[in-house]
Order: structure tokens, then sequence, then C-alpha cells
């Protein structure tokens, strides 16, 4: 039987040191259970033992032997790691997915076998996924797809099981179906089980081992009975408790005390900008009018997420993944590609990248570029507080975007917004690397004089950039943001029929959006690209037919207003008949950005580009084609002959 051991492990993130000289013996043949605080280096510490980092001190030792000394392939026949909320490539099956666990069995042209097929049909069983082998993943619960995840990492038949999370976000009752096929598996097969969890009371109940880290340090370990204790729960989570034992199971119950608050009503929450209800379309959150707004929700987020804290301890300094919405990612570029004469993507990756997401697809999900200035000083520290490892209270971030704006733009730099092109984990098929990374795809506006391109900061970055150079964006926090998340535009609620339209600011999104779309889905998807060469590839399940519509000397938005008005017809479709005129806006001073979340409506608009044109668009699908506008999304993503700030 495979042995796993830590021997003084040392592991950090540039010069963080998150797990500290740390040894640990995993238990052959039973299921070892890391608990701890959030940042307290669990996950990190599981990497490492899967081989995905590299320590900067110790070793872990597979079979008695440096992990690192042996080929990847090699001890992927061993040794199994269920990563954190992976990502499946869209419309891929079950079986498919599990039969990429026989990957390590494989040599260069060795087709799939039938022992191939046999131990794939064997995860299967174990797992109960047999009856979803032809499904799409992405069309599963949550808990199947985690079971099928789970069979894909069985498929690789290794002797031990490596577990990052496997239960976040699955509502209870798919909490236990995942943990019981792990204890099932474990006590039949005699695998050896290693997961990550966050659920002190789950964690007892399913361990025959159990580590609580703390600050990177085993703080206890041993059966649940001896390490789970009112003293070790306040020293490892701070939080005063009682423990009894589990009614259920007979295994330690830990009772939070918490702060013995007063309850208070869900509207004086909400007042607080704590609970995010359901806004009305005309409130602010969802009428963030204009980049300038959009960055103030950014902020307005993060602040909503640290008052709950605040209220509590405003002043106590936290790692920042702990309590803001919003954290800023250092990441480098990796590769630099010229799609097309006006597209460039960029790749970036980086540890960093561990806190990016909703747990979601990125739809059309924007994002915080930090240009540095032409003097390329470093970000400066109320940037720098928002990276997830950096220490900060809530009471120190409030204001922070203010502060920012008010610096010296040639000492600060510039924020330009852009969209998550996509994002993948780090062990996702397309993602050699060890980190997430995610693709910015950069329109290449501007003059060329000299033989360079000018344009904008953000442009003359996305032109320039090399392998290497760093980059920082301020994007959303995984462990504080789900699929609501505010920098998320796309919201068809019911809608079966879409129109989505933009110039080629919005065509990054919009190819994103397509690749999401389920296949009962029908309408038009129009971009407005500069030349014909610069029509991308896009694929989608849905039934949207893609038209894009080259401008050539054509004026800019002329040809997307033309083909929006084919698209929709008078009166339009899902039309409520307003015929109302909708009040006018000065896109030269405000910015154009009226989104709401559509309803029960079988129509959905998502329009995005140079502001005139948005606003042109605008009035003729409220005023003469008569839609909801709660069913349309309007966006100035840019405005002629403005910059950003
Ligand atoms: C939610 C959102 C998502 C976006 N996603 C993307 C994306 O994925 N890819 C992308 O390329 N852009 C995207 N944009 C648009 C991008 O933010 C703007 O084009 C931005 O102004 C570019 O910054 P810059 O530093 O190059 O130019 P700025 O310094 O802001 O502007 C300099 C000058 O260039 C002009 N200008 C700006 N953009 C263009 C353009 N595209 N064509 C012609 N002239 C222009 C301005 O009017 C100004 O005169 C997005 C915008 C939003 C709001």
């Amino acid at each position: 039987m495979a042995t796993l051991q830590a021997s003084g492990l040392t592991l950090a993130y540039d010069k963080v040191t998150i797990v500290d000289e740390l040894s640990l013996d995993i238990p052959a043949g039973q299921v070892s259970i890391v608990v701890g605080a959030n940042g307290c280096g669990k996950s990190t510490l599981l990497r490492a033992l899967s081989r995905l980092l590299k320590p900067a001190g110790g070793q872990v030792l597979l079979d008695g032997a440096d992990i690192h000394s042996k080929p990847a392939k090699e001890v992927a026949k061993t040794l199994g790691l269920l990563p954190q909320s992976p990502t499946a490539p869209d419309g891929i099956t079950s079986r498919e997915l599990i039969s990429r666990g026989r990957y390590p069995h494989q040599g260069l042209f060795k087709r799939f076998s039938a022992e191939d097929e046999a131990a794939v049909n064997r995860a299967m069983e174990l797992t109960g996924t047999a009856g979803l082998a032809d499904r799409p993943v992405d069309e599963l619960s949550g808990g199947q797809r985690q079971r099928v995840w789970i069979a894909m990492a069985l498929a690789q038949e290794t002797d031990l099981l490596l577990l990052d999370e496997p239960t976040t976000f699955l509502d209870v009752a798919h909490q236990l179906e995942v943990l019981d096929v792990v204890s099932e598996l474990n006590r039949t097969r005699g695998i050896t089980v290693v997961i990550v969890l966050h659920d002190l009371n789950l964690a007892a109940r399913y361990a025959d081992y159990l580590v609580a880290l703390k600050d990177g340090k085993i703080y206890a370990a041993g059966h649940p009975t001896e390490v789970v204790t009112e003293k070790t729960v306040k020293a490892v989570f701070g939080m005063p408790s009682r423990v009894i034992p589990d009614p259920v199971a007979g295994t330690p119950l830990v009772l939070p005390i918490g702060r013995q608050r007063v309850l208070r009503t869900e509207s004086v929450l909400a007042a607080n900008g704590i609970f995010r209800g359901d806004a009305p379309v005309n409130e602010p959150r969802a009428l963030a009018e204009g980049l300038e707004q959009d960055s103030a929700v950014i902020e307005e987020e993060a602040q909503a997420a640290t008052r709950a804290v605040a209220e509590a301890d405003p002043n106590l300094a936290r790692p920042a993944r702990e309590h803001l919405q919003t954290l800023a990612f250092q990441t480098t570029v990796l590769r630099s590609q010229q799609l097309s004469p006006s597209f460039r993507r960029l790749t970036v990756g980086g540890a960093d990248l561990e806190d990016f997401g909703t747990n979601s697809h990125p739809l059309d999900m924007r994002i915080k570029l930090l240009l540095p200035p032409e003097a390329g000083f470093g970000p400066n520290s109320e940037i720098a507080s928002l990276r997830p490892d950096a220490l900060t209270s809530p009471a120190e971030q409030l204001g922070w975007y203010q502060r920012w704006l008010a610096i010296d733009p040639a000492q600060r730099g510039y924020m330009r917004t852009y969209t998550v092109r996509a994002f993948r984990e780090a062990g996702h098929r397309d993602n050699l690397g060890t980190t997430p990374e995610l693709d910015i795809d950069f329109v290449l506006h501007g003059k060329v004089v000299d033989g360079r391109l000018q344009g904008g900061p953000a442009t003359e970055f996305g032109d320039r950039a090399q392998p290497g150079d760093p980059l920082l964006l301020l994007g959303p926090n995984k462990a504080l943001t789900d699929d609501s998340y505010g920098g998320i535009e796309f919201r068809p609620g019911a809608a079966s029929r879409i129109v989505l339209a933009g110039d080629e600011t919005a065509a990054p999104a919009i190819c994103a959006i397509l690749e999401s779309l389920p296949a009962n889905v029908t309408g038009h998807a129009l971009i407005e690209v500069p030349e014909t060469t610069d029509i991308l590839g896009t694929t989608t399940r849905s039934g949207i037919s893609v038209q894009w519509l080259t401008r050539g000397t054509a004026e800019h938005g002329s040809l997307l207003r033309d083909a929006v008005r084919g698209a929709v017809a008078i009166p339009g479709a899902g039309v409520v008949q307003t015929t109302a005129d909708p009040e006018d806006i000065n896109v030269d001073e405000d910015i154009l950005w009226e989104t709401g979340q559509a309803q029960s409506a079988p129509f959905y608009a998502w329009i995005a580009g140079e502001a005139g044109t948005v606003k042109e668009l605008r009035r003729y699908l409220v005023r003469d084609a008569g839609i909801d506008r709660k069913q349309v999304a309007f966006m100035g993503y840019w405005r002629r002959g403005k910059q950003e700030n």
C-alpha cells in the first residue's frame, strides 16, 4: 500500500510562508481530513502533497521517495487528486470525463484499451454514476457532478485519493452523498483518502484521522474524539463552542456559541448592505451607470461584505480573502497571441488566481486591469492591501477606491475594464501549468506612429506585453461570491430567445456567453468588427445564429444598428408594448449602463459597445419595438473621444 508523508515541509507563495516546517504521516488505508480556518494553509498543503506545489523547504515523500524526484505521470498512477471546483470542458459527457482519469495509464500512442474501459466502468459503478454516463456534465446537479469527478479520480485506480473541499457549494444532502461515496470506497477498496474540508462536524463524522491546522502548523492531530475539543475549536477557529456527542454518529458535534448577538430582521440587514436582495431595476446597484459607477459598485460590494465583519470588529486585520468580495490578483503574462489584426489575446496566470472566480461560468464577467503609469511605479498600498493574503481590516478598506482615484495618475497608473474571455483552473485539460490562468482579448485601437501602436494605456499594454510581464487585476473572490456577482450582467432569466449585440470590445463577452448557452436557446448574435480578418471562431451548443458584421469604411456602429433592426422587428418579440420614450442620457457626460434582471419573459437582449451606438439601440428597442427594459441590458463599454479613468 502506498505511503505519503510530509517532512519539515515549508510552503510559500512569493515570500509569504503559508505552511511552516510541517511534518505529517498520512495513515495508510484510512480517511484523513484536514480542517482549519480560511487561509490556514490546508489547500496549499494538499497541493504540495499531490506534487502540484514545490516546497520552499522540506519534502513530500511518496513511498519513501521525494515526490518531485518522480515524473508526474508516475505519481499519477499512485495518487489521484480532485482539485477544488474543477471545471469540465463544455458539452463533455460523464463517461468522457471519467475516461480522462485513464490518461496516466496510456502511453504516447496507446489507444483506450479494454483494461481502461473496465476501470472506467468500475469507477462508475462504485460512485453510482453509470446512469449518468451519457449525460453532459454541465447538465448534472452539483452532487451528481461531484460524484462524476470523483469517478474520474477513481478511474485513475490509485492507492491514494486526495480531495480538496469536495463538498463546497453543495447542499447538505449532496455533501453527505459525496462523503458517503468516499468513505465506502475507503472501506471496500482500502484506498487511503486525504480530504480538505471546511465543515468541522462533517469532518469529525467521516475522519479516522483529523488534522487541525492553524497558521500553517499542525495544532492537533489524531482521532476526532481527541482533536475536537472546545479548546481546539477556540484556538483553531477563534470560536467559543460547546462540544457534545453527535446523537446520530456518536462523534463530537460542535455547537458554536457565536457572539450572542440579537437577531435582526432581514430588512435591517439589507438596509446595511449585508444581504443583497433582488434589487428592482431602478435601484442604484442595478443601475450602475457608467464606468465610474461600475467601479463604485465594486467598492460598494467590497464594503457590503466588509460591513458585517466591521460591525464585529472593524479594526481586526485578517487576510483580505476572508472578508473582501473583490480582490487584487497579481498575475504574470504567460502568452501573447495575435488572434487577428484587431485582437490580441493575453493569457495570464499565477497562484493568486486560486482565489479568483464565482464558482460558475464567467459569462460576461468584467475585471479591472491596473496598468502601471508611464514611469512604471509598482502598485500603491491601496491596491496591494486587496491581495488575497494581505492583512487588512474592514475599516482600512472603506473608501479605498476614492483614495486610489485621488492619487495622481502619474503615480497610481490607470484602471481599465475588460472581460474574462476564459478561465481555466490548474488541472483543466488546456492548462498545463500549476496555477489557474485566464484569457483577456484586447482590441488594439489607436494609430500606429513610427511603427508603434498609440492608443490608451490598456491597448498599449495589450499590444506590448511579453511573457513574464506582471499584470495586476481586480476581480471576484471565489470564497465570497457566487453567480449573483455584480460583475456579471448577462441575466436572461427564463428567456429562450436571445439577442446578443455588440462591437469588437463586446466580442470577448459575446463569445464567452455563447459557449455557456444551452441547446434550447435560439436567437441572434450580432458582432461588428473592423475587418473581415477579425472574424473569430465561436462555439455554441445553442440554436443562436452568429453573424459577424465587418465594418470596413462604414461608420462605427451603423452595421450593428441595421442588423438589430433586422433581428428585432416592430413590435418586438416578448414585447410589453410600452412605447415609452427612455429618458435621455448624455453619453458624453454620463455613461449608459442599464441592466435588469430578466424575469419570465421569453425574450432577452444584451447590448454592449460604443455608448453612442448603444444609446441609439436602446431608443429603438424600448421606444420603437416596445421591449420591456427589464428584458434588456444596455451597456456603454466605451465612449468615443473619452478615456476611462
Ligand atoms: C464591462 C466591460 C467589458 C469590456 N471588455 C473589453 C474586452 O474584453 N476587450 C476590449 O478590448 N475592451 C473591452 N472593454 C472596453 C475597454 O474597457 C475600453 O475600450 C477602454 O477604454 C480601453 O482602454 P484604453 O486604455 O485602451 O483606452 P482609453 O485610455 O480608455 O481611451 C483612449 C481613447 O481611445 C478611445 N477608445 C477606447 N476604446 C476604443 C475602441 N475599442 N476603439 C476605438 N477607440 C477607443 C477612447 O474614446 C479615447 O479617446 C470593456 C468595457 C467594459 C465596460
